[in-house]
């Protein structure tokens, strides 16, 4: 345990939607922090969409965040697929099962939107410090210490990296554990990021042939579109399959030339029967050309440093599911923190018990987000027809039962943690309960099942004891009776006095 001249304190790195939750979840715990942004804005003006999962929703909801978020967006109606040449693949109510199975709707609204809410709805904003550029962490026995280049420093417990996909935190981790112990952190590991996705992003005005809010996808091989249709704005995304896929660290920076030439080379392309490609990119407010890298981290903390979010676990954002996986990463974290630090009751964890905190973090995370990356690369490929297998699963998706593929997300989707000291009243129910709140009402099930056995088992114990404390009573006298009568050295004064002591 180390000494308490302060209290237990977490410098957060990165302001993002990782970052931001972070800030929530430690304040509600009542834990010191600092969030440390490199951009001179707690909120990025750039960014196109997000989209929000009912158990994201749920998390929202308990730090105060719901209201705002359901309020600033309005759910997908139908999930349209297309065909290359626009016309309607198929067209499911998708969304509704959603809802109906989970109480809460899947929620698309504009990315810097959904960070004002995160951060105006802060119990408080102090902790969030802008313009930090990091130079450098220290890790000593009994703390860290993180250098910034203006000179100034941050003392802490622990360091939390929440610094996208490109973290520096995680660099500095990779060689403070290296150091350590030589080769822990391999090439392999370093590599774990493979890059086969570049995605041209953009938000522009309504398109009313896409629907008031609908989603539609329209299929191509090796590319495709995806197309986030609100009432106010159009979010869209193209995925194109790279000729030479790469690995981390190797990233590729582009720039506007490189998507206008990109947005040319598929300008005709139909997204519906009368609208192109080529028009939402000419009305078009903003866009990018960024990488999509998948993949995961066998380490996610070393030492005193530990990582969420991009950082270590990277997917495809077709069925949107980075930034809320980053989101549930963070409450588990904070979840493991808060009981750590309460089984300290007030003083502060040494290295082993936070190691034993971050590893059950770890193990409590990786399947979860193993199987996130997964199915969200099935469906980048899919989506873009990348061998003949996916094209044909592109093609019978449509008709396959509408309530199989909601029920399969339902079973991911209620898999979810949610900050576990936080209530999570007052949130609609669907028809899939959260497994959390299912193994609860089992477990008290089962507690109350136990305590009836119990108490049937004191009862017949005691009948139990009862009735050999008679018979043995009973043998006695017995003895004492024949014993006064036959012996003749027992006087009549002894065997009384005998029994008296039995009766006792
Ligand atoms: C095109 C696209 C669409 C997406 N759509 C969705 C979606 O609909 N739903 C969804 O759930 N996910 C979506 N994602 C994924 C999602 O954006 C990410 O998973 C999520 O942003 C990860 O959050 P994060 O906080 O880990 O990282 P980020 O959001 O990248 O935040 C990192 C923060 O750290 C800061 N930072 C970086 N380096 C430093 C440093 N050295 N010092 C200080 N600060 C630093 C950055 O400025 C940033 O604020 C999408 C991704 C892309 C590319």
């Amino acid at each position: 345990m180390s000494n308490q001249k302060s209290p237990f304190r977490v410098i957060v790195v990165g302001a993002g939607v990782a970052g931001l939750t972070a800030s929530h979840c430690l304040q509600r715990a009542g834990i010191d922090h600092v969030v440390l942004e490199k951009h001179k804005e707690a909120v990025p003006t750039e960014g196109a969409s997000i989209t929000i999962y009912p158990q994201v929703v749920r998390i929202l909801h308990q730090i105060g965040c719901g209201e705002a978020i359901i309020k600033a967006s309005v759910p997908h109606d139908q999930l349209v697929t297309r065909r290359p040449d626009g016309s309607v693949l198929g067209s499911t109510p998708f969304f509704g099962f959603v809802k109906e199975n989970h109480g809460a709707d899947l929620l698309p609204l504009e990315r810097r939107e959904f960070l004002q809410i995160l951060y105006d709805n802060l119990p408080d904003k102090s902790p969030i410090k802008t313009k930090c550029i990091i130079k450098d962490i220290k890790e000593s026995t009994d703390g860290v210490e993180v250098v910034m280049s203006d000179g100034s420093v941050e003392k802490g417990d622990i360091v939390l990296g929440v610094d996208g996909v490109y973290s520096m935190v995680r660099g500095i981790m990779w060689h403070h554990a290296n150091k350590a112990t030589p080769g822990l952190i391999t090439e392999k590991e370093k590599a774990s990021f493979k890059t086969h996705w570049k995605c041209l992003v953009g938000i522009g005005p309504p398109e009313p042939s896409l629907g008031a809010s609908d989603l539609t996808v329209t299929h191509d091989t090796r590319y495709s579109f995806e197309i986030v249709a609100q009432p106010h704005c159009t979010f869209f995304f193209v995925y194109f399959y790279l000729d030479e896929p790469f690995k981390s660290p190797n990233r590729v920076h582009y720039t506007d030339q490189d998507a206008e030439a990109l947005a040319a080379s598929v300008a005709d392309h139909p997204l519906t029967e009368s609208c192109t490609f080529g028009r939402l990119w000419n009305n078009r407010v903003r866009s990018t050309l960024v990488s999509s890298e998948e993949g995961v981290l066998d380490h996610w903390y070393h030492g005193r440093i530990v990582l969420a979010g991009d950082a270590i676990h990277k997917m495809t954002p077709n069925i949107a599911l980075g930034g809320n996986a980053a989101i549930e990463s963070v409450v588990s974290l904070c979840n493991h923190l808060h009981r750590t630090l309460a089984k300290h009751n007030g003083a502060k964890p040494g290295l082993a018990a936070l190691t034993d905190a971050f590893a059950g973090y770890q193990a409590e995370r990786m399947e979860r987000v193993k199987y996130a990356i997964k199915i969200s690369g099935i469906a980048t490929r899919i989506q873009a027809m990348t061998s003949p297998l996916y094209k044909f699963l592109a093609w019978v998706s449509p008709l396959l039962p509408e309530r199989g593929a909601p029920d399969q997300v339902g079973e991911y989707i209620r898999g979810s943690p949610k900050i576990g000291y936080l209530s999570s009243k007052g949130l609609p129910s669907g028809r899939l309960p959260w497994k959390d709140e299912e193994a609860e009402e089992e477990r008290k099930k089962k507690l109350a099942a136990r305590q009836v056995s119990g108490k049937l088992d004191t009862k017949q114990v005691l009948k139990a004891g009862h009735l050999l404390q008679m018979m043995s009573v009973s043998v006695a006298v017995v003895m004492l009776v024949s014993a006064a009568r036959y012996v003749p050295f027992v006087s009549e004064y002894n065997a009384q006095q005998l029994l008296s002591w039995v009766r006792v």
